[in-house]
This record gives C-alpha cells, structure tokens and sequence, in this order.
C-alpha cells in the first residue's frame, strides 16, 4: 500500500526503560546532519514532525511515534506500532563524558528494546559511510541486530556518478549494491520503496 506513513508524536524518554511496550518498533539511527528529520518528515508527508526530536532539549532524548495502520479498527485504546528517532551519533561538539552517556541511552535501547524490528541505519548518500557509520555496522553485526542501511541525499550525487557512487557505499558498508535503500527527502527518490518496507516491517 502506498501514501505517507502516518505519524503522531507519543513521548520522549531519557531511558527506553521509561517507554511503553509496543506491539513492533522500528528506529532511525545516524549521524548528526544525516537528513533523519527530512527522511522522517517526507515518509510522513508533514513538514515539521520530526521538528519535534530536533527541538532544544529533545535532540538528546529517544523521541517515541505511533505509526497509524489505516486498516486497524480505531479507538482500541491501545498503543500501535512504533518508531523511535534516537539521537544523532557523533556529534562532535558533545563532550566525551556526554557522549558517553549517549552511546549508552543508545546501546541500551537497541540491545533491550524487545519489540525492535528493524534498525534503520541512515548514511549519507553524499559523503559515503564515515568511520562511525562503520562501526555502527560492525557493533550490530556483532550483536546479530537486524538492520537496513538507507543511503540519503540521491538527488546531491551527480546522475553520471550514481552507478559508480551505489558501488562504493555499498563496499563501504560491506554490503551489495542492491542491498541499500537510496533515498531524497527532496526529490522524493526511493520514498515508496521505504514506506513499503517500513510497513512490512511494522504490519
Ligand atoms: P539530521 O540532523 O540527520 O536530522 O539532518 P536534517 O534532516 O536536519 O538534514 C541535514 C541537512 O541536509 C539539511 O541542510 C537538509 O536540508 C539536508 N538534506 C536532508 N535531506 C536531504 C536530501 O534528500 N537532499 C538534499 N540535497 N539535502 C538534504
């Protein structure tokens, strides 16, 4: 089924301890500046939802959405399927001991959230994986966490290039060309293909 994923805003929490069970979570993790909020707005088709994770004081917090399933009967009164904005990693003006605490709401969460179906690891499609995108792989590998690379910003990588860049991030992330979701939250590339995914995930 295609159209926006729908999404309204639950909760923040500083500890993952601190949010409701739901029935099947995904999350996006990624480094600072990404595009997270731009992806998350245009899966959504709202402007500003993902505003709500980048407001002053929410940015450091695991910020928890209900994903809407039109087919499900309303006024349950129960949680739906969720997803979870974590915190941008690597943000190089965070001090280390700040940081620190970051890695561990993060590690926490991904390691302990039992209803997680899906980790969304966002990497820029531009720039290619950094080093901590790539240990962010390793660590999931290593833990057996299931995840999806998505690669962002397809509109900023010249058309005469694309062939050639899909290979490199791929190789970059020890993964095949065709195992990663290119995406624009500008052009709109590949947001159909993700919101599919995102409902089989969820549904
Ligand atoms: P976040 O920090 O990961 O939430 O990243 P943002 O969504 O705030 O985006 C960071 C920067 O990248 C902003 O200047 C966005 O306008 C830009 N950006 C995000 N997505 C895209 C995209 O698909 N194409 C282009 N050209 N720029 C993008």
């Amino acid at each position: 089924m295609a159209g926006p994923i729908q999404l309204s805003f639950v909760q923040s929490a500083q500890d993952h301890a601190q949010l409701p069970d739901s029935p099947a979570e995904i999350t996006f993790v990624g480094r600072s500046n990404v595009g997270k909020s731009s992806l998350i707005n245009s899966l959504a088709n709202r402007k500003k939802l993902a505003h709500v994770s980048n407001t002053p004081g929410r940015t450091r917090l695991l910020n928890l959405f209900e994903v809407d399933n039109p087919k499900a009967k309303q006024g349950s009164g129960q949680l739906g399927p969720t997803m979870v904005d974590l915190p941008g990693y690597g943000y190089a003006a965070a001090p280390g001991q700040m940081r620190a605490g970051w890695q561990e709401m993060i590690e926490g969460y991904l390691l302990e959230r039992e209803c997680l179906e899906m980790i969304v690891v966002l990497v820029d499609g531009a720039v290619g994986p950094t080093k901590l995108d790539v240990q962010m792989l390793d660590w999931l590998r290593a833990g057996g966490l299931p995840h999806t690379v998505v690669a962002t910003k397809h509109d900023k990588v010249k058309s005469s290039k694309r062939d050639k860049r899909k290979n490199e991030v791929a190789e970059g992330c020890d993964l095949e060309p065709n195992d990663i979701v290119w995406v624009s939250a500008v052009k709109g590339t590949g947001l159909d293909r993700l919101r599919g995914l995102v409902r089989t995930w969820l549904f």
